[in-house]
C-alpha cells in the first residue's frame, strides 16, 4: 500500500474529527485499522491524534506490524493490556480534552476503562467515522474488488462444469472453494452457501449433506478476497433437467428486478430508492412478502459495509461506492431464487464488476 493513500485517508479522518470537536480517536475495528495503517493483523489499537499516530499490537505481530505500517505510525509492541497503554498515551499527548471511540465495536469493559481514564479526558462514542471514508472507494480499491469478482465468476463457471445429480451440497462447495483458492482468493470472506431444492428458500442457508436431486434449484452464494477486498456473488441454477414453468417464471421475475436495479442505480439516489428499483417489480407481481431482505450492501474490506441499499436507508449513495445488487424470492417448501452481482456506482450509473451472466442456467 502506498503511503499517499494512507496519508490522504488520515487527513480526511482528522478533518472529520475536527468537525466533531474531537482531539483524538481510538480505532479498534480491525478493518478500519487496516484501512488507515495497512496493518492486517488481528490484534491492534490505533490512536489518531492531531499529529500523532500510534499503533499498538502484540509480540506475534512485531515484524509484520513494522513491515506493513512502515514509517507512517509509531508502532508499539505491548505484552498485554493494549487499552491501558493507549489510555496512557492519550494522557501524555498535549491538548486532548475529548477522545472518540468506535461505539459499534468496543466492548463494554473497554468502554468503562476509557471512561474511567483518570486523566479527565472525556470519552465520546462515535459511529461511522472511518466507515464513511471507506464507503467511497479509490481506483486501487475498485480494481481489487473487480479482480475478486472476476475470479469468483471464473471459479463458479469451473465448479458448475462438475456439478451432478447425486452430489452433496458439501461436495459442490468443496469444488467451488478449491476453484476460488487456486485462482488466488485469499480467503472465503463468509461461509460459502450451497443450498439445494427446498433449502434454497432459506435466504442464509448453511451447506449440508443434502443430496442434489434432478430438477432441484441449486443456489450458490460465495465470496472471494483480493488485497483484503471482498466480492460477493450469488447464482441460482437448475440441476439435472430443464426448468419447469414455475421455476422459469420465478427466475425471470428475479432476473428482471435485478437487471433493472443494475441498470438504474446511481450515486445520489437514496438507499431506499435503489431498493425500490427491484422491489417495486417484485411487489407488483405479488411476491413482496417473499423478498424479505435488502436489495444490497456495500463491499470492501468487509463483505457487509456501507452503504445499504435498503428501505431503512434514507441517505444518498455516495459516488464510488461498490455495492451488491441481490434481490431474491423465497417460497418455503418449494425453493428460492437469488441473483447477486457487484457494481461500482457513480453519478452516471453503475458498472458491473462481476460478470452479470444471469441467464437461467440448466445443468443437464
Ligand atoms: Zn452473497
Ligand atoms: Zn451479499
Amino acid at each position: 500500500m502506498s503511503g499517499d493513500r494512507r496519508e490522504a485517508r488520515l487527513d480526511r479522518l482528522r478533518a472529520a474529527l475536527g468537525e466533531r470537536e474531537l482531539d483524538a480517536l481510538i480505532v479498534s475495528h480491525l478493518p478500519n485499522v487496516r484501512y488507515l495503517t495497512g496493518f492486517t493483523g488481528t490484534s491492534a489499537l490505533v490512536v489518531v491524534g492531531e499529529r500523532e499516530l500510534v499503533l499498538y499490537s502484540d509480540f506475534r505481530y512485531r515484524e509484520q506490524a513494522a513491515e506493513e505500517v512502515g514509517s507512517l505510525a509509531r508502532v508499539e509492541i505491548v505484552e498485554r493490556e493494549l487499552w491501558a497503554k493507549a489510555i496512557r498515551t492519550l494522557s501524555e499527548m498535549r491538548r486532548v480534552v475529548a477522545v472518540g471511540y468506535e461505539a459499534e465495536t468496543l466492548s463494554a469493559a473497554a468502554e468503562r476503562r476509557l471512561a474511567e481514564n483518570g486523566n479527565g479526558i472525556e470519552a465520546r462514542p462515535t459511529t461511522d467515522l472511518v466507515e464513511a471514508l471507506r464507503s467511497q472507494k479509490d481506483a486501487e480499491e475498485i480494481a481489487s474488488i473487480a479482480e475478486a469478482a472476476r475470479l469468483a465468476c471464473e471459479a463458479l463457471q469451473a465448479a458448475l462444469e462438475t456439478v451432478r445429480v447425486g452430489q452433496r451440497e458439501l461436495d459442490v462447495a468443496a469444488t467451488l472453494e478449491h476453484e476460488l483458492r487456486v485462482r488466488g482468493s485469499e480467503w472465503h470472506p463468509f461461509p460459502t452457501i450451497v443450498a439445494s431444492g427446498p433449502r434454497s428458500a432459506l435466504p442464509h442457508a448453511g451447506t449440508t449433506e443434502r443430496i442434489v436431486e434432478s430438477g432441484d434449484w441449486l443456489l450458490l452464494d460465495f465470496g472471494a478476497q483480493v488485497d483484503g477486498y471482498c466480492a460477493d456473488v450469488t447464482r441460482t441454477v437448475v440441476v439435472g433437467r430443464a426448468a419447469d414453468e414455475r421455476q422459469r417464471s420465478m427466475y425471470e421475475l428475479v432476473r428482471e428486478a435485478q437487471g433493472r436495479a443494475v441498470q438504474h442505480v446511481r450515486a445520489g439516489m437514496t438507499g431506499r430508492d435503489a431498493d425500490a428499483l427491484a422491489r417495486s417489480i417484485i411487489e407488483a407481481r405479488g411476491f413482496g412478502d417473499q423478498f424479505g431482505h435488502s436489495l444490497g450492501h456495500g463491499l470492501g474490506l468487509e463483505v457487509h459495509e456501507g452503504p445499504s441499499l435498503g428501505r431503512a436507508n434514507e441517505k444518498e449513495i455516495p459516488a464510488d461506492a461498490v455495492v451488491t445488487v441481490e434481490p431474491g424470492i423465497y417460497l418455503p417448501g418449494w425453493g428460492g431464487v437469488r441473483i447477486e452481482d457487484d457494481v461500482h456506482v457513480t453519478a452516471d450509473g453503475a458498472t458491473l464488476l462481476s460478470d452479470g451472466d444471469t441467464e437461467l442456467r440448466e445443468l443437464v
